[in-house]
């Protein structure tokens, strides 16, 4: 049955940008703080804060482009993904959708003493959503608990090509 298909394969990975601060205000990153120590009125996303966005962020983001070869958009932009979820009360994701910051690069791998080129799409930079939390707490069977801690937290978003046709 198998050999009547191919597998056609391409990935979205989301990398985490190591900077000190988030990606629009001036919050901590720090991993293991106690819940929602590390937010304020931008990453909670309340009305009339306004993002300001971390240079050194695209700056490593841009870093990333270069190792994989992308060209780097000398203008890119942000855009509101709409949705909502628990971990994203303000309603949207601050990303990017159709002018990312780096396309077109490629990555060479070795399959077998072969090497393989996999084109890499697109990277694009987007903001951390929040944590919810299942567990931990003495009601946490009846409710939901929710930590910002990581949202706005600073990602990248590297697109392959499908170009993989094996997961081995
Ligand atoms: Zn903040």
């Amino acid at each position: 049955m198998s050999q009547n298909y191919e597998a056609v394969i391409g990935l979205e990975c989301h990398a985490q940008l190591l900077t000190n601060s988030k990606l629009f205000c001036s919050c901590s990153t720090k991993f293991g703080e106690p819940p929602n120590m590390n937010t304020c009125p931008v990453c909670l996303g309340l009305p009339g804060a306004l993002p300001v966005l971390n240079r050194a962020a695209v700056a490593m983001a841009v870093k990333a482009g270069l190792g994989l070869n992308c060209m780097i958009n000398p203008e890119s932009q942000w855009s509101r993904k709409n949705y909502f979820y628990p971990d994203l009360p303000k309603g949207y994701q601050i990303s990017q959708y159709d002018r990312p910051l780096c396309q077109h690069g490629h990555i060479e791998i070795s399959v077998d003493g072969m090497r393989k080129k996999i084109g890499i799409q697109r990277i694009h930079m987007e903001e951390d959503a929040g944590k919810s939390l299942h567990e931990g707490f003495p009601d946490s069977g009846r409710n939901t608990f929710l930590d910002f801690n990581r949202s706005g937290v600073p990602l990248v978003e590297i697109v392959t090509d499908p170009d993989i046709r094996s997961s081995t």
